[in-house]
């Protein structure tokens, strides 16, 4: 039985740094819509340059567009096991399409971590993130997390850059989306028994460490321990 993680919380609450921790321990690939909508924004063509700036306004991609994107990259055989969805779904619609693309092979969700924190932190926490330029799984921030050297990557001394949209008037359109759009996801997993709370206030080692009790938990739960 494939596992499929749903990472789910507010922009900022700690999602790709526990994925990228977690996808190593668990052998499951690390599927970031964001950073899939990174590369193409990086391409040179008209539909580049329409998610560029969605993208730097922190609205987001239309759903068929974003769903499209992430069946074809849970077709690749590295994720025939399953996946850490990071940032996927966003909207109702996109759960939606999610549970019915997965239902064509027989799968379905197996667990939501849902990293709970307030707007504060995440605000604060978005204000400080540097990734580095040759992983972006590398990730620092100037006061929680901070590099050695300030504007290298510890791990392959890469320059450090922020992101276009993390910027303060991005931040508080994205919790605004994020609100209206995103925080429905609660409810539509909490309804199926999928939900987990985990505290996302903590040190990252505590959140990796509360995180992975949840998950591996639920995977024994459903006999998904293959
Ligand atoms: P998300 O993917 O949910 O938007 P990130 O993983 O990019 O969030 O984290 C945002 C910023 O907060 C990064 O700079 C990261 O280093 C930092 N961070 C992540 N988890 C924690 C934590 N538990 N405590 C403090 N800072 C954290
Ligand atoms: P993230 O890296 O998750 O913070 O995402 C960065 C940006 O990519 C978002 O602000 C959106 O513009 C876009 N994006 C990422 N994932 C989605 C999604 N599931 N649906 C729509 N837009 C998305």
């Amino acid at each position: 039985m494939a596992t499929y993680i749903v990472l789910l919380g507010m922009p900022g609450a700690g999602k790709g740094t526990q994925a990228a921790i977690i996808s190593k321990d668990l052998g499951l690939p690390h599927i970031t819509s964001g950073g899939m909508f990174r590369e193409l924004a990086g391409q040179d063509t008209e539909l580049a340059r329409r998610v560029r700036e969605i993208m730097r306004r922190g609205d987001l991609v239309p759903d068929d567009l974003t769903v499209q994107i992430v069946r074809e990259r849970l077709e690749r055989p590295d994720a025939a096991g399953g996946a850490i969805l990071d940032g996927f779904p966003r909207t109702v619609p996109q759960a939606e399409a999610l549970d019915a693309l997965l239902a064509e092979n027989g799968h379905s969700v197996t667990v939501v971590p849902f990293f709970k924190l307030s707007k504060e932190e995440a605000l604060a926490r978005l204000g400080g993130r540097w990734i580095c330029s040759k992983d972006p799984n590398h990730m620092y921030h100037t006061r929680f997390n901070p590099p050695k050297v300030p504007g290298v990557c510890d791990i392959d001394g890469a320059p450090l850059y922020q992101r276009e949209d993390d910027t303060p008037e991005a931040h508080k359109q994205r919790i605004e989306v994020y609100m209206e759009r995103t925080a429905p996801l609660i409810e539509y997993y909490r309804d199926r028994g999928l939900l987990v709370e985990i505290n996302a206030e903590q040190p990252i080692e505590a959140v990796t460490a509360e995180l992975m009790a949840a998950i591996k938990e639920r995977i024994v739960e459903n006999g998904h321990s293959d």
